[in-house]
């Protein structure tokens, strides 16, 4: 409902040209208006030895980000890409790289024939009836927003006794709260920018980011004590820009599926089974009473293994043992949540499961949700899925 309302609120706002074009504006005026105000601000600061500066300026680069926020809300993703279009023209005439855009998508796209691949199974893969990507990021800048606020309030009202403590002391701590503001406004900003428009803008590739660490606690806590929204919604909102993150840098060839891991939870098997697989997955009998059955065949299969998990635990020392280079995960709202964040920077591809019979029981896996995966990351043992 929620989510149904934030998109027809977002259709009626872009519907407007002149919002479109405002939104255009404000992408390319927030950068460098934000740094700009943050460099006259810093050298402000230093000359007159005064933090006053140094806080008006955090607070102009503050309404930057808002700025930004907002103009992506009005232009969408095909503004986002006229003013990223916008900044390469400008730096490659400032830094006199004539002609290099076109040649660098040429090679960017080497891999074009997977990329449309994988672009055209996303969607499919992807149609969950569950939250989409908008209330996780729009309370992550709510957080953010809050957070950014009270710092700032923080070290103002800290500022004169800190001067009078010691002036160095004065400028660590202001720099510091700077640092912090600054590191997760632009993780927060770029998680954001990748999951909407899908291309690959997260920096460093591959490494643990602090932001996508710290966001979805504050985000569960602020969404469901403030808004009263669903926690397990918000965990699945969670999922689809997790999802999307990987999507976009799939699409670039950053990882490598030639460990991949599929975990599944126990509760998908058929209650009334009685073989035990929480341990060998081998010891199905391939009854096709539950999806097992079929997807037993692909264990231990040129570096792919199926591991059925009793908990988060167990699902944890899996991994550790497995050390995969890219996990298929089947869960829950909560545990898939809980998990990518765990196992984060290893790329998961998370699977929402169905509960036709209510939680934790004979739950449900559309089964060629896995089957396209396969197709994209691990072609060679497709041919094993036909029969499905
Ligand atoms: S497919 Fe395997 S795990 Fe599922 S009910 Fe049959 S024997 Fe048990």
């Amino acid at each position: 409902m929620i989510t149904k309302a934030m998109k027809g609120i977002l259709l009626k706002i872009r519907s407007s040209k002149t919002a479109f074009w405002s939104g255009v504006a404000l992408l390319i005026i927030n950068p460098p208006l934000g740094w700009v105000g943050f460099l006259i601000g810093g050298y402000l600061s230093a000359k007159y030895e005064n933090p006053k500066y140094m806080f008006i300026a955090t607070i102009i680069y503050a309404i930057t980000w808002g700025m930004a926020g907002m103009g992506l809300l009005l232009a969408g993703p095909k503004g986002v890409a006229l003013a990223q279009n916008f900044f390469k023209k400008i730096s490659a005439k400032v830094f006199h790289r004539s002609g290099n855009i076109d040649e660098k998508n040429i090679n960017n796209n080497r891999n074009t024939s997977n990329s449309t691949d994988i672009e055209q199974n996303r969607e499919e893969i992807a149609s969950e009836r569950v939250w989409g990507k908008a209330p996780f990021l729009l309370i992550s800048w709510l957080a953010y927003i809050t957070l950014a606020l009270f710092l700032m309030a923080t070290f103002y009202l800290a500022e004169p006794r800190l001067f009078q403590i010691s002036h160095t002391a004065a400028y660590i701590v202001g720099a510091i709260f700077a640092i912090a503001i600054i590191t997760l406004g632009g993780g927060l900003l770029l998680i954001t920018l990748t999951s909407i428009t899908g291309m690959d803008l997260l920096y460093p590739h591959g490494k643990t980011q602090i932001t996508m660490r710290i966001l979805p606690p504050v985000v569960y806590l602020l969404g469901t004590s403030i808004f009263r929204l669903d926690k397990d919604k918000l965990r699945e909102s969670f999922v689809a820009v997790s999802n999307a993150l990987f999507w976009a840098q799939a699409i670039k060839n950053r990882f490598s599926a030639k460990r991949l891991l599929i975990l599944l939870p126990h509760c998908i098997q058929w209650h009334k089974c009685p073989w035990k697989i929480t341990w060998s997955i081998e010891n199905c009998r391939k009854c096709n009473k539950c999806p097992l059955g079929k997807l037993v065949d692909l264990h231990g299969k040129s570096g792919i293994s199926i591991y059925v998990a009793t908990g988060g635990t167990v699902a944890r020392r899996v991994v550790m043992e497995a050390r995969p280079t890219m996990i298929l995960a089947v869960a829950c709202p909560r545990d898939l949540s809980e998990g990518m964040v765990d196992v984060y920077p290893i790329p998961v591809y998370g699977i929402l499961l169905s509960r036709p019979n209510g939680p934790c029981f004979d739950t449900y896996l559309e089964i060629e949700k896995v089957r396209k995966f396969l197709k994209i990351f691990r072609p060679d043992v497709y041919s094993l899925t036909e029969n499905w």
